[in-house]
């Protein structure tokens, strides 16, 4: 007789199958992979003990290798051993070039947009490079594991642009891997935390590292995480205090400071000890040896350093009250404080940003892992290993999407700071009689001016059918996933004739870019305005005269006498002189002007029009 499997409705006969995920934290400096296992969340070591992967890949004689022995031989070959190579991927030539000058390596300028590292063992994109890094940590993983992976989620930087995260992605698949999705880092942070259990809320992930910082607005609503805005500075974080302290023991020391002696190199180190043991100690004891062989001895008390990082803690506090102001929120709303970043164990740091967001922050998590950890957790629900609870993570853009319009300005179609995923669209028309084709210019950045955004991608729709200026219906939508790729489309309503294009520009843009940008288009809003102005008015007046000129060259012999064409030419030719000047007011009046004196003419055509559709038929048929 045949045993039957009896089980409960919605409950399965065979032992829940688990499929294998893991969250990756794609490092600058050191990467990390953490898994759930046996229902419990962690980072993985390897064989070793060691958590820790630093990002770094040699190609040496006998083959790659990645991490510690890379980093180890870095001082020793600097051409075959990448580091840092988070700071090139999805970027192009001209940022590589920028970066160029600080880093080691011997770039292959190829015809492709992407820069080329020669290594012994051949040449390497930035993706192939960031693609071994990858392997390792799956690897690791899937033994630590038993299995194979279904898929992994791996975080980026809440700055990185569309090409960055595609580029993210392509290294990943290179990899063998599949990625269920990218988080932003700081949603891993607070997802590490539980805060997606917590009731509706606002939090803050504050994440101070070793050379950048950032901070983050999440909003909890209905179990949906939301970034509200981001901000940071990327180039401030725990090295700073490192040079700080180290200036500080060679005024105490009375050495001075003299770079031939690399001293302050030197003493970097010291110093960073002295700094890292001051978050669990009171005092630091010191004893440097000086450039002439003599040995100082001091102390660094709490107090004294805590003042030395006091001006590095205020630069965060202004740039968190500047995210905050993004958000339109204040302080007092933020309810929970993630601390990310070996920084964030100062008791000073934690203190003063306590106080600003009077909240206790959250520490229980080790600042390095908690990203990891996120992601690990995010892994296992997409999985499905978590059927029962739904997590959707949104993040936001970091710059607004626009198109270029007439007179080289930008329209905004996606402000900056928008949620993702996010589909808007906007309707555009065609600006000459019989246009077939029409050039989409898609842009990135807040000012007005075409000149002073980024250029992400053009393309062009072709094949839109002949009408008169303004008829066609030209509807251009911009799509930006989960992953924060962009999809423009461009489609003719009446033919249905469509373009579009996958945003996956050359360049990216550092956080400090970004940046920089806002405040320029803050610092020149008023100017840009100005401008702004100035160009509507020119592509009015020349929406105006070329209707008029096509009109003159169709029946202004006909309608009109010499005597009143001169008129309409007089009025047209000063409206061609004003539309060159710079004052857009007086562009308005001559529009204005050209537009009175033509009045009679533009009922004369009417009429005509008119005559000539009713030609042949009855008054009464037309009422
Ligand atoms: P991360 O980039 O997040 O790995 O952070 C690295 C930075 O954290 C470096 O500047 C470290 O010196 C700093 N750091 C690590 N541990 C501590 C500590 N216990 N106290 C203060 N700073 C620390």
């Amino acid at each position: 007789m045949a045993l039957l499997q009896i089980s409960e409705p919605g409950q399965s006969a065979a032992p829940h199958q688990q499929r294998l995920a893991a969250g990756i934290d794609l490092g600058t400096t050191n990467s990390l992979v953490a898994a759930v296992r046996s229902g419990v969340v962690d980072t993985l070591p390897d064989g070793e003990g060691r958590h820790l992967l630093p990002s770094v890949v040699r190609f040496g004689a006998e083959g790659t290798v990645v991490g510690e022995a890379a980093k180890a031989a870095a001082a020793e070959d600097p051409l075959n051993t990448i580091a840092s190579v988070k700071r090139l991927i999805g970027r192009g030539l001209a940022d590589v070039e920028r970066l160029g000058g600080r880093l080691p390596y011997k770039f292959v300028h190829t015809d492709a947009a992407v820069p080329r590292l020669r290594t012994r063992a051949g040449d390497f994109s930035p993706v192939e490079v960031s693609a071994e890094i990858l392997r390792v940590l799956a690897a690791r993983a899937e033994s630590a594991l038993g299995g194979t992976l279904s898929g992994v989620v791996i975080t980026v930087p809440a700055y990185f642009d569309e090409a960055q995260r595609q580029a993210t992605k392509d290294a990943a698949r290179l990899a063998g891997l599949e990625v269920f999705r990218l988080l932003n880092e700081p949603t891993a942070a607070a997802v590490a935390y539980g805060l997606d259990r917590n009731a509706d809320g606002i939090h803050a992930v504050y994440d101070l590292g070793g050379g950048t910082f950032d901070i983050s607005i999440l909003r909890l609503r209905r179990g949906v995480f939301e970034v509200l805005a981001t901000g940071g500075d990327s180039a401030l974080g725990g090295d700073d205090l490192d040079r700080t302290v180290a200036r500080w023991i060679m005024e105490r020391a009375g050495i001075e400071d003299d770079a031939s002696h690399g001293i302050l190199r030197r003493l970097l180190g010291d110093a960073c000890a002295a700094k890292e043991a001051l978050s669990t100690a009171d005092r630091a004891s010191l004893r440097i040896a000086r450039p002439d062989g003599a040995h100082w001895a001091g102390e660094l008390d709490r107090a004294t350093f805590d003042a030395l990082a006091d001006p590095l803690i205020t630069r965060t506090i202004t740039a968190c009250r500047r995210c905050l102001r993004d958000a339109g929120l204040r302080p007092d709303a933020v309810q929970e404080l993630v601390m990310v970043g070996g920084s964030t164990r100062m008791p000073r740091v934690r203190e003063r940003v306590g106080e600003l967001f009077g909240a206790t922050p959250l520490v229980e998590l080790d600042p390095d892992r908690v990203v990891a950890i996120g992601a690990a957790l995010q892994a296992n629900i997409l999985a499905g290993n978590r059927g029962d609870e739904d997590l959707l993570l949104l993040d936001v853009i970091p710059l607004s999407l626009g198109l270029e319009t007439m007179g080289g300005l930008v329209e905004k179609i996606i402000p900056r700071n928008t949620t993702i995923p996010v589909a808007r669209a906007q309707e555009f028309t065609t600006f000459k009689d019989g246009q077939t084709a029409m050039a989409v210019h898609v842009l990135q950045g807040e000012r007005e001016l075409v000149a002073h955004c980024r250029s992400l991608a053009r393309f062009e729709l072709r094949g839109i059918p002949p009408m008169v200026a303004g008829a066609a219906r030209i509807r251009v939508s911009f799509e930006v996933d989960a992953d924060g790729l962009l999809q423009v489309t461009a489609t003719e309503q009446s033919s249905g004739v469509e373009a579009q294009v996958e945003v996956k520009p050359s360049h990216g843009l550092t956080d400090g870019e970004i940046e920089s940008m806002l405040r320029d288009s803050m610092d020149r809003a008023g100017e840009d305005l100005a401008a702004r102005r100035l160009r509507e008015r020119r592509v009015e007046a020349e929406r105006t005269l070329a209707a008029l000129r096509a009109a003159l060259a169709k029946d202004g012999e006909a309608l009109l006498d010499a005597a009143e064409r001169d008129r309409v030419e007089a009025a047209l030719s000063w409206l061609e002189t004003t539309a060159a000047g710079t004052d857009p007011e007086a562009i308005r009046t001559a529009v204005e002007a050209l537009e009175k004196t033509c009045d009679f003419y533009v009922e004369r055509r009417m009429n005509r029009s008119i005559r000539a559709a009713m030609a042949g038929h009855k008054i009464e048929e037309f009422e």
